[in-house]
């Protein structure tokens, strides 16, 4: 299928590792430009290099620094000329027990995981209005439809996010004018993220890496960890011409996890 965004400029924060990696790498090999943005410069160039690899005809720029800075969010606005697809993602909040978090723990969650894609979506989505295309995705969690416990910051930051877009993504003048907003859920990928929360858990019990990773990997219906690959070509999709009737979505990409029908 052609997705029919050749030539689109595309904003994806977070994205020189896992899942804002594999959107980059997606969108790029349908033929959009791309402005990718994470904190080291170091491995977010060597993704710009790859990305130039993978089609040398879309125009790669990168802005280093974190995405929760005001001068780093204007410096990724500024980079691309217009924005039509945007994708918001950033590390997420440290695990924990709520007994031990402060209050600035939990307004530095609520400002990287809801604040900012606020922000961003604010600076984009008019414009896009205007021209009449715009596609917004924010990455998100599982742990927003089925929380978990130890979780607490990132489920309340992003479940703030949620109920925002929520009403925000029905908005006539969006949605009435091809401005799409909707949430991509995952569930285990196997990134970065979750290999070290893998090794944290095999630090801490004294049981080996592998045992804990054979122990996540069995609990998931589908056996196995989703990749980076099978996230960003979804997210292409979302992005494409053809899926202008879907906003206000909270998509569940988990090889079966949540148990619910609905
Ligand atoms: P990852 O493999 O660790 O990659 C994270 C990427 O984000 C890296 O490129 C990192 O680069 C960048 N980054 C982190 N914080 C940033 C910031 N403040 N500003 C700019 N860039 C930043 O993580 P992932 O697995 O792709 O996870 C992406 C998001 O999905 C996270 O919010 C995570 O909580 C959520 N999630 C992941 C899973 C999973 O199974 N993987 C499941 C549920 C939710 P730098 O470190 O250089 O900045």
């Amino acid at each position: 299928m052609e997705l029919g965004i050749t030539g689109r400029w595309a904003l994806v924060c977070a994205a020189s590792k896992g899942l804002g990696k594999g959107c980059a790498e997606a969108l790029v090999m349908e033929g959009a430009n791309v402005v990718i943005n994470a904190r080291s410069s170091k491995a977010l160039e060597e993704t710009a290099a790859h990305l130039r690899h993978l089609n040398p005809a879309a125009s790669i720029y990168t802005v280093a620094g974190d995405i929760a800075l005001v001068e780093t969010r204007q410096a990724a606005l500024e980079a691309c000329p217009q924005i039509d697809i945007l994708i918001t993602n950033a590390g997420g909040p440290p695990p924990g027990d709520f007994r031990d978090w402060s209050r600035q723990d939990w307004l530095d969650a609520i400002d990287v995981n809801m604040v900012t894609p606020i922000e961003l979506i604010k600076a984009t989505v008019d414009a896009m209005a205007s021209r009449g295309f715009g596609r917004v995705i924010n990455i998100t969690s599982a742990a927003v439809k089925a929380p978990i416990d130890i979780l607490g910051l990132s489920n309340g930051a992003r479940s703030g996010l949620t109920g925002f877009i929520a009403g925000l993504s029905r908005q006539p003048q969006l949605v009435g004018r091809n401005v799409t907003i909707n949430n991509l859920l995952p569930g285990s990928f196997d990134t970065d993220r979750l290999r070290s929360t893998q090794k944290g858990i095999a630090q801490s019990s004294g049981r080996s890496y592998e045992d804990v990773r054979d122990s996540f990997r069995r609990s998931v219906p589908s056996q196995r960890f989703g990749t980076a690959e099978e996230f960003g070509a979804f997210c292409a999709f979302l992005c494409s011409a053809q899926a202008g009737y879907m906003t206000g979505q909270n998509i569940l990409l988990d090889g079966g996890s949540y148990p619910g029908a609905y």
